[in-house]
């Protein structure tokens, strides 16, 4: 079959799983999403397989389906192909799901951590398309990143780099799920905005006529800030502006540390990430070696929610190419 009729699947598995059939050029033919089960492991991996069988089973996919790429919301250790820690998931770390995933849909499947997927998706068809040297964060509930240096992607030694979310920045800081203290996603994750929204607001009395204050008693979320900041509420304005200084704070030792050409934002949190980018860029420019920043861009994802189903797809096309190639 040529290269341009292979179509390849991209899996984003988090609480929503969501599933695309993928064109070889990053186009998406048809996807589809369901709530992830939390309680049973064998329902959740049936959630898998049938989201791999039906994609495959599709009109479009007319037998022309070559392999599947999963990126998931954990650590994946990238040599063992094998899902290790799924914070907000059930727990599947005691199966070989890998093994069983490829025996239940009969197609060549490859893991990596949802960052990854995203950040490749952005690297061969999005913001980053181009560079060699990217440095991928998504920001949502949580803070996870990837790295492209030398064009290609740097996983670490057994596939858990780019722990973006736990770069300490106070010593002195909250308390973090994964065990440390002062991590950037204590700070900087849409949960953690919307708790600084509510810090902020009962600590200076000054913001009681911030719109925000009414919403206080029901549940608040990340989303409303924004809306609030698009209506140039003070409370939400300043909140969004220190979140961007922390953020630029921390990409400031990114840049010092890498030289990377490019810095792409993505995930819900940056979906209206101009309130960000702002202060993003001149808290980091402030922080950098002026040689490191003038060469570095700071800019928006591009392929929004789909980063990850289209960059698991492509990883998925570029891997089965590689092994091929490699003979095995
Ligand atoms: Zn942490």
């Amino acid at each position: 079959m040529p290269d341009s009729e292979r179509l390849y699947l991209g899996l984003d598995v988090g609480r929503t799983i969501r599933g695309a059939l993928v064109g070889c050029e990053g186009h998406i033919f048809t996807q589809r999403r369901v709530v992830a089960e939390v309680s049973d492991p064998q329902v959740f991996i049936d959630q898998l397989v049938d989201t791999i069988n039906t994609l495959n089973s599709a009109e479009e996919a007319d037998g022309r389906v070559i392999a599947a790429g999963i990126g998931w919301a954990g650590m994946v250790d990238q040599r063992a192909q094998h899902v290790e820690v799924t914070p907000n998931l059930v727990d599947i770390s005691a199966f070989d799901l890998h093994h069983e995933l490829e025996r239940a849909t009969g197609i060549p499947v490859i893991f990596d951590n949802d960052a990854n997927v995203a950040a490749y998706g952005e690297w061969r068809t999005g913001a980053a398309r181009g560079f060699e040297d990217v440095f991928y964060a998504s920001m949502g509930t949580g803070i996870g990143a990837a790295l492209i240096l030398g064009g290609r992607l740097q996983r670490g030694s057994r596939g858990f780099a780019g722990e973006f979310g736990h770069f300490k920045i106070d010593m002195a800081g909250l308390e973090c799920a994964c065990g440390s203290r002062g991590c950037l996603e204590t700070m900087a994750s849409g949960p953690n905005i919307v708790r600084r929204v509510r810090e902020k607001l009962f600590s200076d009395p000054s913001f009681s006529i911030s719109q925000l204050a009414k919403d206080m008693e029901g549940t608040l979320v990340c989303e409303r800030v924004f809306r609030a900041a698009m209506e140039e509420d003070e409370l939400a304005l300043s909140v969004l502006r220190e979140t961007g200084m922390i953020l630029g704070t921390a990409l400031a030792s990114i840049i010092n540390l890498l030289n990377v050409e490019v810095v792409v934002l993505g995930g819900g949190v940056m979906a209206e990430g101009e309130f960000l980018l702002g202060p993003i860029r001149e808290e980091a420019q402030k922080r950098t070696m002026p040689p490191a920043f003038e060469n570095c861009r700071i800019v928006a994802a591009e392929l929004g929610k789909d980063a990850g189903i289209i960059g698991a797809a492509l990883l998925a096309r570029d891997s089965h190419k590689d092994s091929f190639l490699a003979g095995n």
